[in-house]
């Protein structure tokens, strides 16, 4: 498995019109797209950098991932994605090196990316999601 750069780094947010102020007005960073994920109880802003991107999330559901993150920890830096070629042999890579998965079997993230998560438990503490575009 080769990682081949930070995908992206997610941000969890109450409200993304608000987080906005602050990446455009004071970083001069632009939102390209904002996307709801329904599975995910999300909407995401993408905020491109260089080659990598911020995606900011805010929560669609008091129950979903988001909600409950925000809840615990409050607003802030939530997970890293790290962009690899094939996600199904990664996720095979990462089991067979005793990584514990909350994703098995890759599912659909924003911007049309196949993803999984890996259990933080496994990671240092940092929630990590693979992607693959
Ligand atoms: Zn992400």
């Amino acid at each position: 498995m080769k990682v081949k750069k930070i995908d992206h780094i997610g941000i969890a947010v109450k409200n993304i019109e608000e987080s906005l102020k602050f990446y455009k007005d004071v970083l001069g960073i632009e939102c390209t797209e904002i996307e709801e994920v329904a599975e995910q109880k999300v909407k995401v802003a993408f905020l491109p950098i260089g080659d990598t991107e911020l995606e900011l999330l805010e929560s669609t559901d008091k129950e979903g991932p988001i909600a409950r993150f925000i809840e615990k920890k409050g607003e802030g830096m939530q997970h890293i994605a790290f962009q690899v070629d094939n996600i199904e042999e990664a996720i095979k890579n990462m089991i067979d090196k005793g990584v514990r998965m909350i994703d098995e079997k890759p599912r659909y993230g924003a911007g049309g990316a196949k993803i999984a998560f890996c259990h933080p438990k496994s990671t240092g503490g940092v929630l990590v999601e693979l992607s693959e575009r």
